[in-house]
């Protein structure tokens, strides 16, 4: 089996569903309220598992009951939490606001994630045991540069989700083999508008650049080769909170197995269309015999 590791956060995701979300300022009735676990790293690594990798997360939670409910989260869909440290502070929350087109607005605070900013012992050995090392950027940045600049020693590959969006250092950046970015993400780290002149020009940064366009699908470059463009599936989407983490994860997996790049988009768009269709991050990802059926 592939082995992903994943350097990152784990948030409780406190979500309210309602008809129209609030402007500021405003109060709104919303239909319904729930407590998921979620964090770009903890979702990242549950995707990449359910998708069928052997997946450690690197990463803290707080000594309350929202880090014990992400921990046994975790370890339900199969994700090794032997490198998730628990800390006497609260855990990372993340606020979320769906409306009934399936759209998200979200506050993430920080709590236990704000204490990983740097590797412990250990946690390089799980690293360069990896196939694959996913980062993101809801932990401080000098934990994420010690990923990638660990990953790179070792000869595993980097993938990373510049979220949420800030100015990205070269000692990061030469450390990483694939940014995927979502359009909002790349036209802000390239002050590019058009998705495609932000692939291009983020390609002067990172040898491989795919840009998400939600339900229009993908576009990849990378500096030797044709740009592809790889459609998503027509599905109805009913939430899409976590279809880019469900993507991220289900890519690193592709490409761990050395499936050929079209082949790895297309099969990641296959898991991330699957999430669309059901309320939740976490709890919409995909396990591999959906992922197949859906691909094929
Ligand atoms: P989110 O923040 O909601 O998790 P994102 O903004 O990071 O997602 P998107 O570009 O919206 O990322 O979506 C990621 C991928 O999920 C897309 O490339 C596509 O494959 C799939 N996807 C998203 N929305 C839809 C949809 N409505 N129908 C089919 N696939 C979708």
């Amino acid at each position: 089996m592939t082995q992903i590791a994943v350097l990152g956060s784990t948030n409780m995701d406190l979500v309210a569903y309602v008809e129209r979300a609030p402007q500021l300022g405003e109060t709104v009735t919303g239909r319904e309220f729930r407590t998921v676990p979620g964090g770009k790293g903890a979702n990242q690594a549950i995707a990449a598992a359910r998708a069928g990798a052997t997946v450690s997360m690197i990463g803290a939670v707080g000594h309350d009951a929202y880090g014990v409910r992400m921990r046994e989260t975790l370890e339900h869909s199969g994700v090794d939490t032997d490198s998730l440290r628990t800390i006497d502070c609260p855990s990372g929350t993340a606020h979320i606001v769906v409306d009934d087109e399936g759209g998200n607005a979200i506050v993430v605070i920080p709590g236990a994630n704000g204490t990983v900013d740097h590797l412990a012992p250990g946690d390089e050995g799980v690293i360069a045991s990896a196939d694959t090392l996913l980062l993101q950027l809801e932990i401080p940045l000098p934990a994420v540069v010690a990923g990638a600049e660990a990953a790179r020693r070792h000869g595993v590959r980097t993938i990373l989700t510049p979220s949420p969006t800030r100015t990205l250092p070269s000692e990061l950046l030469d450390n990483i083999d694939l940014l995927v970015a979502n359009e909002r993400e790349a036209a802000a780290l390239a002050d590019r508008a058009d998705p495609r002149d932000a692939a291009a020009d983020l390609l002067g940064l990172v040898p491989q650049v795919v840009v998400t366009l939600g339900a229009a699908g993908s576009l990849y470059l990378t500096r030797d080769a044709a740009p592809l463009v790889i459609p998503a599936p027509r599905v109805t989407a009913v939430d899409s909170t976590g279809a880019g983490d469900t993507f991220v994860g289900a890519l690193a997996v592709a490409l761990a197995e050395e499936k050929p790049i079209r082949e790895a988009l297309s099969w990641a768009a296959a898991a991330a269309a699957l999430a669309v269709q059901r309320e939740g991050a976490s709890t919409s990802m995909p396990y591999r015999p959906e992922i197949e059926a859906q691909y094929t």
